[in-house]
């Protein structure tokens, strides 16, 4: 009598809809979403560096969907739907554009190297720059006229993504601010939402401390991602620091306990 048993549907059964170097997005449970998986790998200047750090997609996961539900509350338009386990998150298909949308308030990394500036120098002002989402071509920066021109984005989803951008690093400074914490630059995603007849863009991927720079304001201790980039050390108990002063974390919360296995 098979047929009567509950309906069980393996993990592998599900589709992979793609492979990123620290994500895995599965087609989702209904037309139009996906399942998004953070795991523990961490790379750096495109993949060249790659390690495994027990628990980053645990913190990612949680982070990444604080910073969209704040999002959505006041009125920015994201992909994301609900946290599904410790490691997934329900979100809508979206259809990506291919560009990495930077924002920076501080002088660091690529900025700081690229044109000799002290890492730290605040910005006369908010900077946007646009980087083409191509590994073989290491994202290469590009202009709006080559954004435009390639037709990778209309003038008009430019000017949406720009007005995004900028509403995002506004709520986002505060938001980091009020926990202690300087928001120096971050990374944006942003897709293509059918809805009907209707089309609008929306902010997608992620947004945590592996797509930001964050440095705390008292002593600057850098809690991000360059603590791997640069061999620092300390990487968990930086994310776990920024989930604490979000409110995400509690204290008995362990990031390193199983989650659901990622299957090969
Ligand atoms: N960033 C990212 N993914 C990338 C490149 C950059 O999330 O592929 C983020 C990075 O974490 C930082 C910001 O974008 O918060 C600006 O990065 P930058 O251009 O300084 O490059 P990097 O120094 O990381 O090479």
């Amino acid at each position: 009598m098979d047929f009567l048993k509950p309906r069980y549907i393996p993990m592998k059964s599900r589709r992979r809809i793609y492979e990123g170097k620290a994500k895995v997005l599965f087609e989702g449970p209904e037309p139009g979403t996906l399942v998004q998986h953070f795991k523990d790998d961490a790379t750096a200047f495109n993949a060249k560096k790659h390690d495994v750090i027990d628990g980053k997609g645990v913190l990612n996961n949680r982070i990444s969907e604080y910073v969209f539900l704040q999002l959505n509350s006041i009125g920015v338009p994201t992909h994301f739907i609900k946290r599904l386990n410790m490691r997934e998150q329900l979100i809508r298909e979206v259809e990506i554009i291919p560009l990495e949308v930077v924002v920076r308030n501080v002088a660091a990394g690529s900025l700081s190297q690229r044109l000799g500036l002290d890492e730290g120098m605040p910005l006369p002002r908010s900077i946007i720059e646009f980087y083409y989402k191509n590994d073989a071509l290491n994202d290469p920066m590009v202009s709006e006229e080559h954004i435009t021109a390639f037709g990778w984005a209309t003038p008009q989803e430019l000017d949406d993504i720009m007005a995004l951008a900028i509403r995002v690093n506004d709520f986002l400074t505060g938001l980091f601010l009020g926990v202690g914490i300087r928001l120096v630059d971050f990374k944006m995603e942003c897709g293509r939402l059918y809805e009907g007849d209707m089309m609008r863009i929306v902010v997608a991927d992620e947004i945590s401390p592996d797509s930001c720079r964050l440095w705390d304001i008292k002593s600057n201790d850098k809690m991000d991602k360059d603590r791997f980039r640069r061999d620092m050390g300390g990487l968990i108990e930086a994310y776990s620091e920024v989930a604490r002063r979000l409110g995400i974390l509690t204290e008995g919360d362990n990031p390193k306990a199983e989650g659901p296995k990622l299957v090969q």
